[in-house]
């Protein structure tokens, strides 16, 4: 079995200036361990995106980018293209996050052209699926996890399934407070692993997937510990070095 190397990433969502982003990074980048032993990265807004790769240079500390378009150029007004970030050096690229899904209409259609578009350009993606506290409750969990996976990764060949981060964020997780339990974590991320298995079974055991849903670092090394949760992606507790740096720090163990 290929060993996994635990993956940490914290998004900034639509928080710092650029003055924030350069003292945030500033005090995390020199202190992240080497990626052989946990890869990490932040998700920065476009606009601090040149800022905090400024910041983090000549460090392990990965900058990624919190959505991109799926063409390449074009008639899209507002929007921002993966050979766009590739130029500015950004490494990776969080798609279909929740927040994104809820309020600005982002579809399974689309992230099924996005995810290869990202891979082609040279951007490793963070694809986000998760169910609705309404699913959850009604059994749906499986189902909705099911038609994510299957949908947003139609698009890609087998053997570039691995090269994607797949972060299980359950909705009613995310800066709620309120975090799955390693049980649950752990059921949903196994299910999530077996259905990349029903495309490829070698993908299967090589891709990371990751838990979202107020990740603290309290609670990180308990989740990171379960057999198929490869690291965290971190909301909130991602704003603040020391707790940036000890949700890490807790993967090291994972
Ligand atoms: C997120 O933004 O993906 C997230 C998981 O946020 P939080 O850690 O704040 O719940």
């Amino acid at each position: 079995m290929p060993e996994r190397t635990p993956y940490v990433a914290g998004n900034w969502k639509m928080w710092g200036s650029q003055a924030e982003a350069r003292d945030l990074v500033a005090a995390i980048a020199p202190r992240v361990p080497a990626p052989a032993e946990v890869e990490t990265a932040v998700c920065a807004p476009f606009t601090a995106l040149a800022t905090a790769l400024e910041a983090a240079q000549g460090t392990d500390l990965a900058v990624l980018a919190q959505n991109m378009h799926q063409a390449q150029g074009g008639a899209f007004t507002g929007e921002v293209s993966a050979p766009m970030l590739t130029e500015l050096g950004v490494q990776g690229v969080v798609l279909g996050h929740s927040e994104r899904r809820q309020f600005f209409g982002e579809t399974d259609r689309a992230l099924q052209e996005k995810v290869p578009a990202a891979l082609e350009a040279g951007l490793r993606p963070i694809l986000c699926v998760g169910e609705t506290e309404e699913e959850n409750e009604a059994g749906e969990t499986q189902r909705k996890l099911r038609q994510q996976v299957q949908e947003d990764l139609n698009g890609l060949a087998p053997q570039h399934l691995a090269e994607v981060v797949i972060a299980y964020e359950p909705i009613w997780a995310i800066g709620t407070g309120k975090t799955a339990t390693a049980e649950q974590a752990q059921e949903a991320c196994a299910f999530v692993r077996a259905l990349v298995g029903d495309k490829s079974k070698e993908a299967a055991a090589a891709v990371r997937i990751l838990y979202g849903g107020s990740v603290k670092p309290a609670n990180a090394a308990g989740l990171m510990a379960q057999e198929d949760i490869d690291g965290a992606l971190v909301g909130g507790a991602s704003l603040e070095a020391e707790s940036f740096l000890a949700i890490v720090e807790a993967a090291k163990g994972g």
